[in-house]
């Protein structure tokens, strides 16, 4: 399996958009690996996890064929994971060839923000029917889609919603997708995470070096959510585990947040990193 981290910021981006902060003013003067687009993520090539306002520049950036993607996960309906608007463009009119049919698998809220942002009357002489499909998840149903086993488990973070993070697994291999949560979890929610072996992990790292009481992680929750799946040999010492979705406001440099990683044998996503495993 191969994973690619399209973007690897929090909702307001890195430099945040309206910012002025030191580490926003640090990433505009740096460039390159400090600046970061909103978290998206693409398995294979072929299976897409979410969908920020930033798809499109991930799209001309990494010469991402769209239009070939038929399976979109969408973990929940924050703008920073689920930009819907965007999705009328896989209407023959504006995308041409587009291949077969896009489903979108995600929660109520999802849902509800897919049609509010597609059925507008504007968009009425474009009906999506033929391009895009809603499929609504439930908490544990698990489902295939192109050869992938996903499972999808109720994360600790909006509870606006039932915000899900994902187990993906094909071929033999398994990938925990762990944005965005913090690790206040249901224990059913343990439970089905302690039941595999993982070959990459990907966790929340919003915070940095600070720590709240769940919604988010930060580094040190990373390690102790690390810690648990070592003690139940849910990961070994092969097992990748990345740190991603950043935050200004966690006030680290890339640098700083990969020699963190490094020291606890994780790895910190940047955008465009890919990761065989
Ligand atoms: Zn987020
Ligand atoms: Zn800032
Ligand atoms: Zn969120």
């Amino acid at each position: 399996m191969e994973i690619q981290y399209l973007g690897t910021a929090a909702a307001e981006g890195l430099p945040a958009l309206f910012c002025s902060c030191d580490t926003c003013k640090r990433a505009r003067e740096l460039g390159g690996k400090e600046l970061r687009s909103r978290t998206q993520s693409i398995v294979d090539g072929k299976l897409l996890i979410d969908f920020p306002p930033d798809t499109y520049i991930h799209a001309q950036r990494e010469s991402l064929q769209l239009g070939k993607i038929q399976h979109l996960l969408v973990t929940h309906s924050h703008m920073d994971h689920f930009f819907p608007v965007e999705l009328i463009h896989r209407h023959e009119h504006f995308g041409h060839n587009a291949k077969g049919m896009l489903h979108v698998y995600g929660n109520e809220a999802v849902e509800k923000s897919f049609y509010e942002a597609v059925l507008i009357d504007r968009f009425k002489v474009h009906p999506l029917d033929e391009a895009v499909k809603f499929v609504r998840l439930e908490p544990f149903r698990d489902f295939w889609a192109e050869g992938y086993h996903i499972i999808p488990i109720p994360a600790d973070h909006d509870k606006r919603e039932t915000c899900f993070i994902y187990i993906i697994e094909k071929d033999g291999k398994c990938l925990l997708y762990g944005h965005d949560t913090g690790m206040n979890l249901s224990d059913e929610a343990w439970e089905c995470i302690f039941s595999h072996k993982f070959d990459l992990v990907s966790l929340d790292a919003t915070m940095g070096m600070k720590q709240i009481d769940g919604y988010h992680m930060g580094l040190l929750d990373d390690i102790a959510f690390v810690q648990l799946l070592e003690e139940r040999q849910c990961v070994t010492s092969s097992t990748v585990k990345v740190v991603n979705h950043f935050s200004h406001n966690g006030k680290m440099t890339h640098g700083q947040l990969e020699e963190f990683a490094e020291r606890h044998g994780m790895r910190a996503a940047y955008d465009g990193m890919k990761v065989l495993f």
